[in-house]
Order: C-alpha cells, then structure tokens, then sequence
C-alpha cells in the first residue's frame, strides 16, 4: 500500500476527484488516501500561500501528491498556490503528454502524439518584479546551468524510457544570446550523450506554428518555462481538448499530478465536467510508483469508453458520439469497463520497474571571472540623452561612460530622435584599456552619482567569464 495525498480542489475539482478516486478504488489500486484542503478556503481565510503547515507535512511525507484544480482569489495579494509548490518542492519537470484519440475525439490533428516537457521553476516565473520608475516595471528572467541541465537529461531519459525518437528545444536564442542561449547549449551538449535519439532546436515562434499546423513532426519537446505554459495548452487544446490533458510535476523527492485545465467555475457542480484530464494525471501517477498493472487497467477502460462514443459534453460530436454522460455516469462507464481492452485505440502496456536516470548536479571549475564595469540604471524624466551624458560623464573614473540605452537600444553616443524614451536609462561603464576594473570603481561611482544627484535605481555588474563577455551589447552598439 502506498500512502498518496490529495486534494479536492475548487470549481469542479471535487466531481473531478471522486470520479477519480471511485475508478482508482475500482480497479483495486493500493494506494491509502490522505485529504488536505488547499486553495480558496485556504486563501480567503487569510492565508495568503493557500496551503497550511499540516497539508505542507502530508505532501512532504508522502511524497506523491493528486490535486484537483483550485481557484486562485482575484487581486488581494493572493499567491499562485501552483507556481508555490512546484518552486518550493522542487518540481522541475512539467511532464504534458498530448495525443489525439481520432477519430473518437474530433482534432484537426488525427496523428498527434507530443510530450510537452517544460521546466518548472525558473525564467519570469521565479516571479521577481519590481516598479523602477513612473513609467517602467521589469520582471527578472533566471535560467541556471543546474536547472537546464536538470530539465533537458529529463526530456532525453524520458525519450530513452518510453522510446521516443526524436528531442527538440524550444527556445528564443537568437534575441536572449544568455538566458535562452544557456538552454539551448545545454540542450546540445546533452543530446551527443544520446546517439539514438534524434534531436533539433527551433526558435520557438516558428516551433510554435509549426507545432499549432503539423504536429506529427514533434515527439517530446522541451523548453523553458513560460513557453511551455503556453506552448502545452495550445497543444493539449489542439490535441482534442483541455478537458483530456494530464500533467505531471516531477522534482526529484516529491511529485505532484494534475489535470492541466482549471477549476471550470462556470460548470461547477452540473455534473457535466470532464474528468479525464485527472483520471491521465492519476495514471502517469500510477506508472511513478510502480502500479504499471493498474494504470494499464485504469487506461484500457477508459479507452474502451471513448472509443464506444461514452462522452462528456466537452468532447460530445453528433455521428461520432454514441452518448452524452454527465461525469458521474461516465465514470460509472469506465469502472464497468474495468478489465477490458480496446479494440481500435492503442493499447496501454507500460514498462515495469523503469526508472529515470536523472544525474545529481555537479558543480563545474569555477571560471575566471573579471569584472569590466557597470550598467547603472538611472531614473531620469528628461528626453536629451546628450544632457544626461555630460552629467553622467562626472562619474567617470577608471570606467568610463561608453553607452546609454533606452528599453535595450542605443541613444548615446549617436542615437536616432526617432527612437522613443522612457524614464528608464540603461548606463554603461566599462574600461577602455582591456584590464579588470578596480573592485572600488562602482561604490566611488554611486557615491558620485549621489553627489550628481542622479538617481540609481539598479546595477547590474559587467563580467567576463574565461574570457568571454558575460553580458549582452546595446542593440545598435
Ligand atoms: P479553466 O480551465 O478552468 O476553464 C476554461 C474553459 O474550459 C471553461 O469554459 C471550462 O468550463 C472548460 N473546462 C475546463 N475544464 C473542463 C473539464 N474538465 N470538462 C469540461 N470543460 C472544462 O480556466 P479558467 O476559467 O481560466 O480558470 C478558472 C480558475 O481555475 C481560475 O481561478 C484559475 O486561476 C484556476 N486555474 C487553476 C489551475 C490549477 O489549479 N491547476 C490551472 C489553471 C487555472
């Protein structure tokens, strides 16, 4: 017997979940159920995280979670209840299998068959913005070594195990060199530790319309975070519909499933919700802890039941469906079709006693780092870029003033006056001679700039790493 935690949820989450765990306790899963109460109640009684102490020691004990979705309040502060568990456990891998059940469930996408594998804690989701003037908010997007590496041997292991062909990353490098440049690197070194498996790297606007049009060319996909939220949805969706798509959170003590879609407030409690969304998250959650028999059972009846017309009304067509159930009787439909097998729609057979190989992080030889200057960011409501250099080039020191930037293009030296700005200056010192800055160069250049009276709102450090520039040029630099 395996102990799992669940939660029931908001909206639909409840019908979804008793549908789920009447077919799990049918076909006879060993598995000791532990509720804890997560989301809205949570939240509007005043705790902002939506999850208490006591449901936090349950997950961490158990250490395999079931969620039903949850309604997070709007506005007054309220954390993402999701965003928080995959972060705070761990949860690195976002595991979205997306497959047609043409010709049962209507797609313009008969041959579909995609693994969306996104990384689930980094990019703008590590969720640090900050208001740095009137006119101007950023959001920090961080991509790390250690999380590329984690998330791309993943996608990789994860292809080797269900023998999937090809890998392919989705990412922006041409624009983000750093950011979705180290993703995208990360991703070929890897791939050569696979011979057997083929891979590619699409920039992801045309991976993405390309996926949206023909997804029959993709197999797994992996790519940071926020294009795999994106990206995973209008797969899931083009697949069928959301309402089929399961999701699991992979970290590498916890994990946690989940059917993709939300808490559908609008059909709550009419008894036509679709549960298969969290009946797929419970059957990649039965492979996780070995009951490969079980979820075999759990998929077969279901198939049977898709492909013999039983629908909800999400996936409900006139000439494909045979009948229109409500989510109590189409569970009552799949339970009765326990131990049968499909006759048109594959087969599920998984591999036992299968493991993914997934490496602890090494820490590589720490390079040389260098420091080369700054970039001080100055709040500065003027609009001549030629009146802030003269102030700014007070500051000058062994850095100098090199160039002045407005939203990442250059105004100074020689900008366009067509170019629009903001209050928000981006100012570069760097050395001239090639040698390292002095490590007092920056403090003596803010104490400077205070006397300037010119406002520093940020800095942000100018390095070499082993000889090579760390940090991006101006666009028109
Ligand atoms: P949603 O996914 O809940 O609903 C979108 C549409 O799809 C609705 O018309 C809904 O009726 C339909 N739908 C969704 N699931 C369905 C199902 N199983 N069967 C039939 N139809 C289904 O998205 P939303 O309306 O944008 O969000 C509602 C709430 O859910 C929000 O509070 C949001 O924060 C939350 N949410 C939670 C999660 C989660 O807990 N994992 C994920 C996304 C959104």
């Amino acid at each position: 017997m395996q102990k799992i935690t669940f939660a029931k949820g908001d909206g639909i989450g409840p019908e979804i979940m008793d549908a789920t765990l009447a077919v799990l306790k049918a076909a006879n899963a060993r598995i000791e159920w532990e509720e804890i109460k997560v989301g809205e109640k949570v939240y509007l009684s005043g705790n902002t995280s939506g999850i208490d102490k006591s449901a936090w020691d349950s997950i961490r004990k158990n250490k395999i979670f079931l969620k039903a979705p949850i309604t997070t309040p709007q506005g007054g502060g309220y954390k993402s209840l999701n965003v928080t568990m995959r972060k705070t456990l761990g949860l690195y891998s976002n595991v979205r299998p997306c497959k047609s059940f043409y010709p049962y469930v209507q797609t313009k996408h008969p041959e579909m068959d995609v693994v969306i594998i996104r990384e689930n804690e980094e990019d703008l989701y590590a969720g640090i913005e900050h208001q740095q003037t009137d006119e101007v908010v950023q959001c920090l997007k961080l991509i790390t070594r250690p999380g590329c590496e984690k998330i791309v041997r993943y996608a990789f292991e994860y292809a080797k195990l269900y023998k999937r062909k090809k890998v392919s990353c989705f990412t922006k490098d041409n624009i983000m060199k750093h950011t979705d440049g180290l993703f995208h690197r990360v991703f070929k070194e890897i791939a050569v530790e696979y011979p057997d498996i083929e891979s590619d790297n699409w920039i992801i606007d045309i991976g993405a319309a390309r996926l949206a049009d023909t997804p029959e060319l993709f197999d797994v996909v992996v790519m940071p975070n926020l294009y795999g939220d994106i990206v995973s949805n209008i797969t899931a969706q083009i697949s069928g519909s959301i309402g089929l798509a399961g999701t699991a959170n992979v970290g590498a003590t916890c994990s946690m499933f989940e059917a993709i879609h939300g808490s559908a407030p609008d059909i709550a409690g009419k008894d036509i919700a679709n549960p298969s969304g969290l009946l797929r998250a419970a059957v990649m959650m039965l492979n996780q802890i070995g009951q490969q028999d079980i979820a075999e059972v759990v998929k077969n009846a279901w198939s049977c039941a898709i492909e013999e017309g039983i629908h909800t009304k999400d996936i409900y067509t006139e000439g494909i469906s045979t009948q229109l159930f409500g989510t109590r009787a189409f569970t009552e439909a799949i339970i009765a079709r326990l131990g049968q097998k499909p006759k048109r729609l594959r087969m599920a057979e998984y591999a036992k006693d299968v493991k993914l190989n997934i490496p602890t992080y090494k820490r590589r030889k720490k390079s040389k780092k260098v420091l080369k200057g700054v970039d001080v960011f100055v709040d500065w409501a003027g609009a001549d870029s030629n009146v802030l250099a003269t102030r700014l080039k007070k500051l000058n020191s062994d850095i100098k003033l090199s160039m002045i930037t407005n939203r990442g293009v250059k105004v100074w030296p020689e900008g366009f006056e067509e170019t629009f700005c903001t209050d928000h200056w981006r100012c570069r010192f760097e050395v001239e001679n090639g040698h390292p800055a002095a490590q007092t160069s920056i403090p003596e250049l803010l104490g400077k700039a205070l006397l300037e009276e010119v406002e520093v709102i940020k800095t942000e450090n100018l390095y070499e790493f082993d000889g090579e520039r760390g940090y991006s040029l101006g666009q028109g630099q």
